[in-house]
């Protein structure tokens, strides 16, 4: 990705873990600030999400962003699956 905005930063900006003693939350912010403009913002994030990259910000979220999104998909999934099953349901039913 050599048009990302991130190229030449360190990557330890990325990864934040409260390094030199500053605040984790305050690295995230600092990382996802390069992110906000990135013309790759997209790819980077579905990268994260395919590979279930665990840790640091990708795609300007950071890993507890990005398992909160999983998860919604993961039950909008779920629910989707349950109209779909209702639906086959009322179906067998109305044919029986
Ligand atoms: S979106 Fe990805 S590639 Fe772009 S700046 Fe952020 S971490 Fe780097």
């Amino acid at each position: 990705m050599d048009d990302a905005a991130c190229v030449g930063v360190p990557t330890a900006a990325f990864f934040p873990a409260g390094e030199g003693g500053v605040p984790r939350s305050i690295d995230a912010e600092y990382a996802k600030g390069f992110c906000a403009g990135c013309p790759v913002k997209p790819q980077c994030l579905t990268h994260a999400l395919t590979f279930r990259e665990d840790y640091g910000v990708w795609g300007g979220l950071d890993e507890h962003e990005r398992a909160e999104l999983l998860r919604r998909a993961r039950r909008e999934a779920e629910n989707q699956r349950r109209r779909e099953r209702a639906k086959e349901r009322a179906k067998a039913a109305t044919a029986a």
